[in-house]
């Protein structure tokens, strides 16, 4: 069979697209580009805005190709396959498969069953209470990614209920992932070649405080996979800042391999949106989280996510936010607008703000960044580093060749060196020539390894 996998929203739902290629791979499928492919996936996300209808108009092109072939059939996967549901078949018949993020498991045995004609119609979308291993690591560590850098999921839902926030309802309560199977995983991705993991979850720092936990805090997960032997890069995401342990706090200034940033949502810098909001936690516990990061690594790179304009957030509020952007530096974020989403807390609180208040705010506050954004880049001309090379750069200037690389804080490095095939994947040292907008360039300085 040949398929089509697409994808939206956030890395986690990047990762269960990957997962769910190696699994229908091992199983004879091929990857296909649209025109071909006889089985469509869409991996959906309800986050950002008009969800539904952006899934609903992605359908309806992928009905232009039954008249191609009438067995082409589709399957709806991920948030809002959660909301919506079987409500798909009754909309698009050709939809034989909904799953949500507890289903996905079950998606690859699901698919090939409906490919061999043996199931016409299926819903994967109870939630678990004890996270569902996937299959084997096995199949992942024959198609290892060029670029040398693997996600590991240590778990699967949240249990915080943030009330702008649709996550808890569609991907379910907290399930944490055994730490051994974790460990193994990691290991397995190690010695097949893999350079850099990043561990994912929705709260890691609450890793192990469910019904599938065992005593081993994320602390201690950390250390466990830090010490594989082989690991150059170990990151994490997504991180709360309520539940940020002193031990991950100290392990920037402990581990080696453990990369020097970390992205830390603020939301609000006002203590009366953050309570609004259901965050945990005060302007104050955070910076008192900000400074013991500093201090354990002083080199480390923060960055965040905003959201501006929640409902009854002031000028007052708005400059509290302004405030700690200034305050903590971050090298960059990621803010929006709030919008209501159906069916979150937020919806019922007032006063709104109005839409033309939340874009002037936004602007300020994206000017804001990236004066800051610039400052950081600027600071680190002249400073040696380690590039790790993903690729070729975007930017081409037709004399030379470009190559894209991160430092081992994230930040995207451009280094001008010969086309060569071995490069991806290497580590390059570099000092830094030029801070652009958004990266740096760098030179060579040493012997790519
Ligand atoms: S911590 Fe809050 S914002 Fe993050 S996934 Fe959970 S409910 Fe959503």
């Amino acid at each position: 069979m040949k398929f089509h996998i697409t994808t939206f929203g956030c890395q986690m739902n990047v990762h269960d697209s990957d997962w769910l290629t190696r699994a229908l791979e091992s199983r004879g499928w091929e990857q296909a580009d649209e025109g071909e492919a006889q089985v469509y996936v869409l991996n959906t996300c309800s986050v950002r805005d008009k969800p539904e209808q952006k899934v609903y108009s992605e359908l309806g092109r992928i009905a232009a190709h039954l008249k191609r072939d009438e067995n082409v059939f589709a399957a709806v996967g991920g948030c809002v396959a959660q909301q919506v549901g079987r409500g798909f078949f009754e909309r698009f018949p050709f939809v034989k498969l909904v799953f949500g993020s507890d289903g996905i498991a079950g998606a690859p045995n699901a698919l090939e069953c409906i490919a061999e004609g043996g199931d016409d119609r299926v819903a994967l979308l109870d939630f678990v209470s004890i996270y569902e291993e996937r299959e084997t690591s096995e199949e992942r560590t024959v198609s290892l990614p060029d670029t040398r850098q693997a996600f590991v999921n240590i778990m699967q839902g949240c249990d915080n209920f943030c009330s702008y926030c649709i996550v808890p309802y569609t991907r379910g309560r907290q399930k944490s992932r055994l730490p051994d199977v974790v460990v193994e995983e990691c290991r397995a991705l190690v010695e097949s070649g893999i350079r850099e993991i990043t561990l994912l979850g929705q709260n890691v720092n609450s890793f192990g405080q469910d019904k599938g936990g065992v005593g081993v805090s994320f602390a201690d997960l950390l250390y466990r996979v830090a010490e594989i032997d082989g690991l150059h890069r170990l990151r994490f995401t997504t991180s709360h800042p309520k539940d940020i342990a002193p031990e991950v706090i100290r392990a920037f200034g402990e581990l080696e391999n453990l990369c020097p940033s970390l992205h830390l949502p603020l939301q609000s810098g006002s203590d009366a949106v953050l309570k609004a909001m259901r965050r945990k936690y005060t302007q104050e516990r955070y910076l008192s989280i900000v400074e013991g990061l500093k201090e354990a690594r002083p080199d480390i790179a923060l960055t965040t996510d905003l959201i501006v304009g929640f409902p009854g957030e002031t000028e007052a509020d708005f400059q509290e936010t302004l405030n700690m952007v200034e305050r903590v530096g971050y090298e960059s974020s990621f803010s929006f607008k709030y919008s209501d989403r159906p069916g979150v807390a937020a919806v019922n609180m007032e006063p709104k703000v109005s839409p033309e208040e939340a874009s002037e705010r936004l602007m300020r506050l994206q000017t804001l960044q990236n004066n800051i954004t610039k400052k950081c880049l600027e600071n680190l001309v002249g400073l040696e580093t380690v590039a790790f090379i993903e690729g070729l750069s975007r930017k081409q200037n037709g004399e030379e060749t470009f190559w894209k690389g991160r430092d081992p804080a994230g930040r995207i490095v451009n280094v001008a060196m010969p086309e060569s095939d071995g490069l991806i994947g290497m580590m390059v040292p570099v000092r830094i020539l030029e801070a652009k907008k958004h990266s740096l360039m760098g030179e060579r300085i040493g012997i790519p390894w």
